[in-house]
Formats: C-alpha cells, sequence, structure tokens
C-alpha cells in the first residue's frame, strides 16, 4: 500500500512506460520528504530507471558501476561545457543513452563535480530552450528552475517521443493539483470565485 494519504496519492494515474533510454536518479534522502518531490514520481513511472541515494549516514555514493558499455552515459547538468541535448545528439549512435539526474535543488547539484570524480568524463547535457507549448504552464524562464520530473519529460521528449513527454507532463499536472487540493488551495480559489459570483 502507498503512503501517501488518499488525496495525494498518485497511484491510480501512476503509467508505466517501458524505455530503451534509462534514467538514473541521483538524490538526496532529505529531498525524499519534501512535497515538492516529483523525482520520485519518475522513478515510478519509467521502468527503466533507478534511484541512487545519498545523504548524511550514508557511504559516499559510487556511480562507476553506471558506466557501461550497454549505454552512452550522459549527465543532465547545464554546466558550461554543457551540450545541447537535441535529435542530433541523439542520432550520432544507435546505443541506448542512459541519463544520470541530479534531483533536488541545483545548488545541491552543483557539488556533482566534486562528489563524483568517476563522472568527470561523463559528457554534461543542457537543454535551453524549453518553449514548447506543453511546458508552459508553469511559465519556467529557466530550465535549471524546471520540476526534476518536468526535466526529465522534456529531455525524453527528445530522446524518445512526444508520447513519453506527454504521458510525464500529465502525471506532472496531477501531482500539482493534489499537491494544491492538499493544501486547500485549490477548493480555496473555487470558494472565493463562487464569492465573486455572488457579489455580481
Ligand atoms: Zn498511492
Amino acid at each position: 500500500m502507498c503512503a501517501a494519504s488518499r488525496l495525494l496519492c498518485l497511484c491510480d494515474v501512476m503509467p508505466k512506460i517501458e524505455l530503451s533510454t534509462r534514467i538514473c536518479l541521483v538524490v538526496h534522502h532529505r529531498e525524499l520528504t519534501r512535497s515538492s518531490n516529483t523525482g520520485l514520481l519518475a522513478h515510478r513511472a519509467l521502468v527503466n530507471s533507478e534511484m541512487r541515494i545519498r545523504g548524511e549516514g550514508r557511504e559516499p555514493l559510487d556511480l562507476k558501476d553506471l558506466l557501461i558499455p550497454e549505454y552512452r552515459t550522459f549527465l543532465f547538468y547545464p554546466s558550461d561545457d554543457a551540450v545541447e541535448l537535441n535529435k542530433d545528439l541523439v542520432g550520432e549512435q544507435p546505443t541506448p543513452i542512459q541519463l544520470i539526474v541530479p534531483d533536488g535543488t541545483w545548488r545541491q547539484a552543483r557539488k556533482l563535480h566534486s562528489r563524483h570524480p568517476e563522472l568527470k568524463h561523463v559528457p554534461r547535457v543542457k537543454i535551453s530552450a524549453a518553449n514548447n507549448s506543453i511546458f508552459q504552464l508553469r511559465a519556467q524562464s529557466r530550465p535549471e528552475r524546471m520540476a526534476t520530473l518536468q526535466a526529465i519529460a522534456y529531455a525524453l521528449r527528445i530522446i524518445e517521443s512526444n508520447l513519453v513527454a506527454a504521458q510525464l507532463m500529465k502525471l506532472y499536472h496531477l501531482k500539482i493539483e493534489r499537491t494544491l487540493i492538499g493544501r486547500g488551495l485549490l477548493r480555496q480559489s473555487t470558494e472565493r470565485a463562487q464569492g465573486n459570483e455572488e457579489l455580481q
């Protein structure tokens, strides 16, 4: 059974998406307890995905074992030397892609360089033009401000298909909606709207 309250539970709408692209999320344990965390949803929705948890009291993570020839591995991180994740890059080789995705705040993610010397030679990729209409609902001005699930949806839209991206974005919007209802925000705004109607 799922630990979320019935209102916030997304089990009923959770897709099970099987892809040749592999996603590996690297998450700080504290991030997992935040209601705003969406990385866990990406992990639950994507069959070919994994979550590595780091944080206090744990052994430092060694991600060396991820670097296997079955995948072209990229680190999803917008550093200065990051190359644009686009169809040209994806089409360069037929080998499936593995994307290592730092979850949580990008400030924490920035430390990934020093924390993981084994990833030093893994090419960094970024997405800079997140202006497709399905990504505008949250009006993210900068891609690094995107929620993890959104960022993964955008990446998989390029690597895989629009359909995969749309499934993940639908999940993302349901997550927002149910979080707002859980906080009492959505109903409040509905009541306010009804109140306004009565005034007219
Ligand atoms: Zn559930």
